[in-house]
């Protein structure tokens, strides 16, 4: 399914990262933000959704301020189980540095269909964490002219509860 490009950027022998499979959903879907103190530090933000976790680096990490707008920028799906990964993946390696469960729980969404409303670029949801509760938005923005080939920048946005 959508893991490919993730087994592809890593070395399943030299880090300690698991290789994962695509897992069926549950009715609870899991989230996690890892701390990844890679090359630059950043925050992970994972939503399970289609058997994977949909993710995203959001270098300031969450803010609760609802008129703060934080770039989330869309990366590779990782498996499920990466969730409850913590270890430091070698130097040399994609991502190499530590990570760190940061805050993990579940989620919900308040879309109709979620994956309908990841694909359209606009999600809102609840999230029932240890650090993040309440109500946030994910919202992709319109790439400017000439940057179709980058990866895309969403915005993680706090909403009033
Ligand atoms: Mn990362």
């Amino acid at each position: 399914m959508t893991l490919d490009e993730y087994r592809k950027k890593r070395h399943f022998g030299k880090t300690p990262e698991p290789a994962g499979a695509e897992t069926p959903g549950s009715e609870h879907l899991f989230f996690v933000i890892q701390k990844h103190q890679a090359r630059r530090l950043h925050y992970d933000f994972r939503l399970e959704l289609d058997g994977v976790l949909k993710s995203w680096a959001v270098p300031k990490g969450p803010s609760y301020d609802t008129r703060e707008k934080r770039l989330a920028v869309h990366v590779e799906d990782h498996p499920v189980e990466y969730g409850s990964f913590e270890g430091i993946i070698p130097k040399g390696e994609y991502g190499g540095g530590t990570v760190m469960v940061w805050d993990q729980g579940v989620w919900v969404s308040l879309d109709d269909d979620p994956l309908a409303a990841y694909r359209k670029g606009v999600m809102k949801f609840e999230l029932e964490g240890k650090k993040l509760l309440g109500k946030w938005t994910l919202i992709r923005m319109k790439p400017r002219p000439g940057e179709k080939e980058g990866p895309e920048n969403w915005l993680l946005i706090k909403e009033r509860d």
